[in-house]
Protein backbone atom coordinates (compact mmCIF):
# COMPACT_ATOMS: atom_id res chain seq x y z
CA UNK A 1 0.00 0.00 0.00
CA UNK A 2 1.44 3.63 -0.49
CA UNK A 3 0.61 6.70 1.57
CA UNK A 4 0.86 9.90 0.25
CA UNK A 5 1.16 13.67 2.64
CA UNK A 6 -1.66 15.48 1.36
CA UNK A 7 -0.86 18.10 3.87
CA UNK A 8 1.66 18.28 6.27
CA UNK A 9 0.64 21.16 8.01
CA UNK A 10 -2.38 22.81 10.16
CA UNK A 11 -5.01 25.28 10.04
CA UNK A 12 -2.50 28.10 9.73
CA UNK A 13 -2.23 28.93 5.73
CA UNK A 14 0.82 27.99 4.69
CA UNK A 15 2.84 28.32 1.05
CA UNK A 16 3.85 25.27 1.23
CA UNK A 17 2.44 23.61 3.65
CA UNK A 18 -1.57 21.98 3.18
CA UNK A 19 -4.18 21.15 5.98
CA UNK A 20 -4.22 17.72 7.23
CA UNK A 21 -5.00 15.16 4.99
CA UNK A 22 -3.23 11.55 4.03
CA UNK A 23 -4.22 9.23 0.95
CA UNK A 24 -4.03 5.59 1.31
CA UNK A 25 -4.32 3.58 -1.67
CA UNK A 26 -4.93 -0.09 -1.40
CA UNK A 27 -6.37 -2.65 -3.18
CA UNK A 28 -6.90 0.08 -5.98
CA UNK A 29 -8.90 2.08 -4.00
CA UNK A 30 -8.69 5.73 -2.41
CA UNK A 31 -8.81 5.87 1.18
CA UNK A 32 -8.47 9.15 3.24
CA UNK A 33 -7.77 10.35 6.39
CA UNK A 34 -8.82 14.06 7.26
CA UNK A 35 -9.55 17.14 4.72
CA UNK A 36 -8.15 20.33 5.54
CA UNK A 37 -8.91 23.38 3.84
CA UNK A 38 -7.75 22.57 0.83
CA UNK A 39 -6.85 19.01 0.42
CA UNK A 40 -9.10 18.68 -2.71
CA UNK A 41 -7.05 21.26 -4.71
CA UNK A 42 -3.77 18.93 -3.11
CA UNK A 43 -4.95 15.98 -4.38
CA UNK A 44 -5.51 17.16 -8.14
CA UNK A 45 -1.67 18.13 -8.04
CA UNK A 46 -0.74 14.41 -7.86
CA UNK A 47 -3.64 13.51 -10.30
CA UNK A 48 -6.40 12.83 -7.82
CA UNK A 49 -10.02 14.14 -8.69
CA UNK A 50 -12.54 14.14 -5.93
CA UNK A 51 -14.89 11.69 -7.80
CA UNK A 52 -12.33 8.94 -7.14
CA UNK A 53 -12.41 9.16 -3.27
CA UNK A 54 -13.91 6.18 -2.13
CA UNK A 55 -13.55 7.05 1.55
CA UNK A 56 -12.95 9.96 4.16
CA UNK A 57 -11.97 8.79 7.77
CA UNK A 58 -12.31 12.07 9.80
CA UNK A 59 -10.01 11.78 13.31
CA UNK A 60 -11.73 14.75 14.56
CA UNK A 61 -14.08 17.49 13.75
CA UNK A 62 -11.88 20.77 13.78
CA UNK A 63 -12.02 22.62 11.15
CA UNK A 64 -8.09 22.13 10.12
CA UNK A 65 -9.09 18.51 9.67
CA UNK A 66 -12.93 19.19 8.32
CA UNK A 67 -13.59 22.02 6.07
CA UNK A 68 -13.31 20.35 3.03
CA UNK A 69 -15.71 18.11 3.48
CA UNK A 70 -17.93 20.99 2.43
CA UNK A 71 -16.53 21.18 -0.75
CA UNK A 72 -16.59 17.83 -1.27
CA UNK A 73 -20.15 17.58 -0.80
CA UNK A 74 -20.88 20.75 -3.01
CA UNK A 75 -18.81 19.89 -6.02
CA UNK A 76 -20.49 16.42 -5.75
CA UNK A 77 -23.39 18.31 -6.17
CA UNK A 78 -22.50 19.28 -10.35
CA UNK A 79 -24.62 17.82 -12.52
CA UNK A 80 -22.16 15.75 -14.33
CA UNK A 81 -19.99 14.58 -11.99
CA UNK A 82 -23.14 13.25 -10.04
CA UNK A 83 -24.46 11.66 -12.75
CA UNK A 84 -20.91 9.35 -12.66
CA UNK A 85 -20.43 9.32 -8.88
CA UNK A 86 -19.99 6.43 -7.10
CA UNK A 87 -21.40 6.18 -3.92
CA UNK A 88 -18.75 6.74 -0.86
CA UNK A 89 -18.51 6.47 2.98
CA UNK A 90 -17.41 9.20 5.19
CA UNK A 91 -16.50 7.71 8.64
CA UNK A 92 -15.60 9.39 12.13
CA UNK A 93 -16.29 9.10 15.83
CA UNK A 94 -20.05 9.04 16.70
CA UNK A 95 -20.78 12.47 16.72
CA UNK A 96 -20.23 12.61 12.72
CA UNK A 97 -24.12 12.77 11.40
CA UNK A 98 -24.68 15.57 14.08
CA UNK A 99 -21.82 17.19 12.30
CA UNK A 100 -22.94 16.69 8.93
CA UNK A 101 -26.82 17.72 9.66
CA UNK A 102 -24.95 21.44 11.21
CA UNK A 103 -23.42 22.10 8.22
CA UNK A 104 -26.00 20.91 6.21
CA UNK A 105 -28.53 23.41 8.01
CA UNK A 106 -26.04 26.11 7.49
CA UNK A 107 -25.27 25.86 3.75
CA UNK A 108 -29.19 24.12 3.30
CA UNK A 109 -29.79 22.09 -0.13
CA UNK A 110 -26.00 23.23 -1.23
CA UNK A 111 -24.57 20.33 0.54
CA UNK A 112 -27.28 17.91 0.20
CA UNK A 113 -26.50 14.64 -1.51
CA UNK A 114 -28.83 11.37 -3.42
CA UNK A 115 -29.01 9.32 0.17
CA UNK A 116 -27.66 6.30 -2.15
CA UNK A 117 -24.53 8.35 -2.76
CA UNK A 118 -23.31 8.89 0.42
CA UNK A 119 -22.52 6.95 3.31
CA UNK A 120 -22.45 7.90 7.00
CA UNK A 121 -20.77 5.27 9.18
CA UNK A 122 -20.17 6.41 12.76
CA UNK A 123 -16.65 4.60 15.36
CA UNK A 124 -17.13 4.26 18.79
CA UNK A 125 -16.17 7.02 21.05
CA UNK A 126 -15.95 4.74 24.43
CA UNK A 127 -13.80 1.54 22.66
CA UNK A 128 -11.65 0.77 19.88
CA UNK A 129 -13.52 -0.28 16.83
CA UNK A 130 -13.02 -1.80 13.56
CA UNK A 131 -13.85 -1.64 10.00
CA UNK A 132 -12.85 -4.51 6.83
CA UNK A 133 -12.37 -3.55 3.36
CA UNK A 134 -10.65 -5.50 0.68
CA UNK A 135 -7.24 -5.99 1.45
CA UNK A 136 -7.20 -4.11 4.57
CA UNK A 137 -9.01 -3.34 7.71
CA UNK A 138 -9.26 0.08 10.13
CA UNK A 139 -9.01 0.48 13.38
CA UNK A 140 -9.88 2.89 15.24
CA UNK A 141 -8.65 4.15 19.16
CA UNK A 142 -10.39 6.80 20.98
CA UNK A 143 -8.15 9.93 22.25
CA UNK A 144 -8.27 13.03 24.63
CA UNK A 145 -7.19 15.50 22.10
CA UNK A 146 -11.43 16.35 22.23
CA UNK A 147 -14.68 13.99 23.19
CA UNK A 148 -14.77 12.48 19.69
CA UNK A 149 -11.05 12.34 18.23
CA UNK A 150 -9.86 8.67 16.91
CA UNK A 151 -6.39 7.87 15.88
CA UNK A 152 -6.34 4.87 13.05
CA UNK A 153 -4.68 2.00 12.26
CA UNK A 154 -4.46 0.68 8.43
CA UNK A 155 -3.30 -3.32 8.79
CA UNK A 156 -3.17 -4.86 5.45
CA UNK A 157 -3.91 -8.60 4.99
CA UNK A 158 -0.27 -9.16 4.84
CA UNK A 159 0.30 -7.44 8.00
CA UNK A 160 2.09 -4.09 7.25
CA UNK A 161 0.37 -1.58 9.20
CA UNK A 162 0.03 2.42 9.25
CA UNK A 163 -0.98 4.07 12.46
CA UNK A 164 -2.02 8.17 12.40
CA UNK A 165 -2.49 9.59 15.43
CA UNK A 166 -4.74 12.89 14.07
CA UNK A 167 -4.16 15.46 17.04
CA UNK A 168 -3.48 14.40 20.24
CA UNK A 169 -1.34 15.16 23.84
CA UNK A 170 1.07 12.53 24.95
CA UNK A 171 -0.80 9.28 25.58
CA UNK A 172 -0.34 5.52 26.73
CA UNK A 173 -3.28 4.47 25.08
CA UNK A 174 -2.03 5.49 21.71
CA UNK A 175 1.27 3.26 22.47
CA UNK A 176 -0.81 0.53 22.86
CA UNK A 177 -2.21 0.99 19.72
CA UNK A 178 0.96 2.05 17.50
CA UNK A 179 2.87 -0.93 19.12
CA UNK A 180 5.00 -2.40 16.09
CA UNK A 181 3.70 -0.22 13.31
CA UNK A 182 5.72 -0.13 10.20
CA UNK A 183 4.49 3.55 9.53
CA UNK A 184 3.53 5.79 12.77
CA UNK A 185 2.37 8.88 11.49
CA UNK A 186 2.10 11.47 14.62
CA UNK A 187 1.16 14.87 15.15
CA UNK A 188 3.82 17.02 16.04
CA UNK A 189 2.72 20.26 16.79
CA UNK A 190 4.72 22.61 18.89
CA UNK A 191 8.13 22.78 20.20
CA UNK A 192 9.06 22.37 24.25
CA UNK A 193 8.36 26.15 24.81
CA UNK A 194 5.44 26.34 23.51
CA UNK A 195 3.95 22.77 24.68
CA UNK A 196 0.01 22.28 25.45
CA UNK A 197 -1.69 19.21 26.65
CA UNK A 198 -3.61 18.72 23.71
CA UNK A 199 -0.63 18.18 21.21
CA UNK A 200 2.77 16.99 20.74
CA UNK A 201 6.19 18.02 20.74
CA UNK A 202 9.19 16.58 18.61
CA UNK A 203 10.27 14.75 22.38
CA UNK A 204 7.13 13.68 23.17
CA UNK A 205 6.49 12.20 19.63
CA UNK A 206 9.66 10.74 20.10
CA UNK A 207 8.72 8.88 23.30
CA UNK A 208 6.05 7.24 22.03
CA UNK A 209 7.30 6.14 18.78
CA UNK A 210 10.57 4.85 20.87
CA UNK A 211 7.78 2.88 22.98
CA UNK A 212 5.84 1.70 20.88
CA UNK A 213 8.72 0.29 18.83
CA UNK A 214 7.72 2.15 15.72
CA UNK A 215 10.07 1.04 12.49
CA UNK A 216 9.58 4.64 11.16
CA UNK A 217 8.36 7.90 12.02
CA UNK A 218 7.26 10.49 10.09
CA UNK A 219 5.91 13.55 11.50
CA UNK A 220 3.47 15.82 10.26
CA UNK A 221 0.63 19.29 11.69
CA UNK A 222 3.79 20.86 11.77
CA UNK A 223 3.02 24.64 13.22
CA UNK A 224 5.57 27.29 11.97
CA UNK A 225 6.55 27.41 15.65
CA UNK A 226 8.08 24.00 15.67
CA UNK A 227 9.72 24.35 11.90
CA UNK A 228 11.61 26.85 13.53
CA UNK A 229 12.75 24.37 16.26
CA UNK A 230 15.56 21.26 16.19
CA UNK A 231 12.99 18.80 15.38
CA UNK A 232 15.31 15.83 14.42
CA UNK A 233 17.17 16.87 17.57
CA UNK A 234 14.69 16.66 20.17
CA UNK A 235 13.02 13.98 18.75
CA UNK A 236 16.42 11.83 18.70
CA UNK A 237 16.48 12.23 22.68
CA UNK A 238 14.03 8.85 22.76
CA UNK A 239 13.68 7.92 19.14
CA UNK A 240 16.61 6.36 17.27
CA UNK A 241 14.75 4.34 14.35
CA UNK A 242 14.04 5.98 10.84
CA UNK A 243 12.90 9.45 11.18
CA UNK A 244 10.80 11.75 8.26
CA UNK A 245 9.84 15.18 8.93
CA UNK A 246 6.53 15.22 6.81
CA UNK A 247 6.27 17.51 3.27
CA UNK A 248 3.57 18.22 1.14
CA UNK A 249 3.19 15.22 -1.62
CA UNK A 250 5.77 12.76 0.39
CA UNK A 251 4.96 9.30 -0.98
CA UNK A 252 5.71 6.33 0.65
CA UNK A 253 5.20 2.63 0.09
CA UNK A 254 4.52 0.01 3.12
CA UNK A 255 4.32 -3.25 3.05
ZN1 LIG B 1 -7.53 19.37 16.62
ZN1 LIG C 1 -5.34 19.94 13.95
Amino acid sequence: MKIVIVGSGTGVPLSDRGSPCLLLMASGEYTLFDLGPGSLRQLLRIGIAHQRIDRVFFTHFHPDHTADLVHLLFATRNPRVLEARKPFLLSGARGLSEFLKKLQKAYGKWLRLPDRLVEVDELEIAKPDRRDFKGFSVFSQPLRHTSNSLAYRVEQDSGASIVYSGDTGYSEELIEFAKYADLLILECSFPEQYKVDSHLTPALAGRIAAKAKAKKLLLVHLYPEVLGSDIPGQCRLSYDGELLIGRDLLQLEVG
